[in-house]
């Protein structure tokens, strides 16, 4: 398509309907991340678009699919991965990439307590206790408002973090 001509009746409609289906895509996922307690201004972020424009998407037409889609255990697995970016992104300095070397595939990233003890290091949340790197870590740091101290770090500088840790306390 250049510069904007449409050449029949017929991929003028289907053009509209693509961009029909788009936004309602954009908006069930707007809406599932709201399900799932991110404010506006964190879904602004993760959907690139300005917090009034979530606003605007969030209060019109709902569609009769996202309901269902909220108790779908499918869904509710990839709004895990939801909370899982956002939080990534925050301590990726904004994107969701190791903060040391730029690697940026999600499966291998997560957060890495700056002055915590490696493996060992846990946190306490609502009495509970859990391992850090688990889901739990990441609504965690969330509900407590982004606190200092974390970065996101891929396996690799995971790995040579702990390893140059280990080395100093040899000597
Ligand atoms: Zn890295």
């Amino acid at each position: 398509m250049t510069s904007g001509v449409i050449g029949s009746q017929s991929s003028l409609s289907d053009y509209h309907q693509e961009m029909h289906d788009d936004a309602m895509r954009l908006k069930d996922n707007m809406l599932l991340a709201r399900g799932e307690g991110l404010t506006y201004q964190e879904i602004a972020e993760l959907f690139d678009v300005s917090r009034q424009r979530v606003h605007q998407i969030l209060t019109g037409y709902r569609s009769p699919a996202t309901h269902a889609s909220l108790h779908d255990p499918i869904r509710k697995a990839k709004r895990k991965r939801t909370v899982k970016q956002v939080v990534l992104a925050h301590y990726g300095n904004g994107k969701v990439a190791c903060v040391k070397c730029g690697f940026s595939d999600i499966r291998a990233l997560s957060i890495d307590h700056i002055n915590g003890d490696g493996w060992k290091d846990r946190a306490k949340s609502n009495g509970n206790t859990f391992h850090r790197g688990g889901s739990g870590m990441y609504y965690y740091l969330r509900r407590n408002s982004y606190p200092e101290g974390y970065q996101t770090l891929c396996m690799n500088c995971q790995f040579i973090k702990r390893e140059t840790r280990q080395e100093y306390r040899r000597y």
